[in-house]
C-alpha cells in the first residue's frame, strides 16, 4: 500500500509546460520531501499526484495501478493544506470525524477513528473543544487529524507549516516527524524550506524549472550535490 511511480509526467498550462518530464518511484512508507525555488513546479506535481490538477502527459501508478484519469476520491490519498478552515461551531471530534459522517460511515467507526487519530496527535483531552479555544499548533493538528480519519494510503503536504510563527514550526515539524514514524505511510511533502527538508526526509526530490534537478537522501545530497543549484538549495560546502 502506498507505493507512487511517477511515469514521465508532464504539466502543461497552455503553450507553458511547468512539468517537465518527471520520473519517480517513491515506496510504500517513504517520507519523500518536494523542495525548490518559489514557482519551480512543487505545487502542481503534488497537486497531479493528488489529482487536482489533471496530468497533461505521462502517467501515475499507485500500488501498480494506473490512475492518471482517476478522481481524487479514487486514488485513497489525502492532502494537507497550510491553510486549515475547521468548521468553528463543530467540537475538534466532530470536526475530524466530519467526511466520515458525510461518506455515511456507522458511528461507532467514526469514534474509533477519531479516537486513533486523537490519540496520534495528542489531542484526545480536547475533543470536545471547539477550534477557538485551541492554540495555532493545536488547530493544525485537528487538520492533520481530520486527513488520518480517513486511513489514507498516502498524505500529501504542501506547505503545511508556512502560515506558523518560527517557534510553532519547530514544534510541527517534530510531530510530522512522529506521525509519520508512528503511522508509517508513504509522505509527500512540499517545503521551501531547507531545515525541514533535511530534518524530515527519507528523501529528497530537488525541483527546477520544473526538472528533477536531483533525488536522494539528505546526506548524499548535501555530500554530493549534482550541480551548483543543488549545492546552492541544500547548502552544502561545495
Ligand atoms: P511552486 O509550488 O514550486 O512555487 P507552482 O507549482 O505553484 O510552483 O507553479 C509552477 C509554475 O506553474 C509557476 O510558473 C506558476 O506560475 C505556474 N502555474 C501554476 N498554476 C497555474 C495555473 N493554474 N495556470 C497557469 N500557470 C500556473
Ligand atoms: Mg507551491
Amino acid at each position: 500500500m502506498g507505493a507512487i511511480t511517477l511515469d514521465k509526467v508532464e504539466k502543461w498550462f497552455g503553450e507553458a509546460q511547468v512539468i517537465k518530464g518527471v520520473d519517480l518511484e517513491i515506496a510504500d512508507g517513504e517520507f519523500v520531501v518536494f523542495v525548490g525555488p518559489s514557482g519551480c513546479g512543487k505545487s502542481t506535481l503534488l497537486r497531479m499526484i493528488g489529482g487536482l490538477e489533471d496530468i497533461s502527459r505521462g502517467r501515475l501508478l499507485i500500488d501498480g495501478r494506473d490512475v492518471t484519469d482517476q478522481p481524487p476520491s479514487k486514488r485513497g490519498l489525502t492532502m494537507v493544506f497550510q491553510s486549515y478552515a475547521l468548521y468553528p461551531h463543530m467540537s475538534v471530534g466532530d470536526n475530524m470525524g466530519f467526511s466520515l459522517k458525510v461518506a455515511g460511515a456507522p458511528k461507532a467507526d467514526i469514534d474509533k477513528a477519531v479516537a486513533h487519530a486523537a490519540d496520534v496527535l495528542k489531542l484526545t483531552d480536547y475533543l470536545d473543544r471547539r477550534p477557538k479555544d485551541l492554540s495555532g499548533g493545536q488547530r493544525q493538528r485537528v487538520a492533520i487529524g481530520r486527513s488520518i480519519v480517513r486511513d489514507p494510503t498516502a498524505f500529501l503536504f504542501d506547505e503545511p507549516l508556512s502560515n506558523l510563527d518560527a517557534a510553532l514550526r519547530v514544534e510541527m515539524r517534530y510531530e510530522i516527524a512522529k506521525l509519520s514514524q508512528r503511522l508509517n505511510r508513504t509522505m509527500i511533502y512540499v517545503t521551501h524550506d531547507q531545515v525541514e527538508a533535511m530534518t524530515l526526509a527519507d528523501r529528497i526530490v530537488v525541483l527546477e524549472f520544473g526538472k528533477i534537478a536531483q533525488v536522494g537522501t539528505p546526506r548524499e545530497l548535501y555530500e554530493n550535490p549534482a550541480n551548483l543549484f543543488v549545492a546552492q538549495f541544500i547548502g552544502s560546502p561545495k
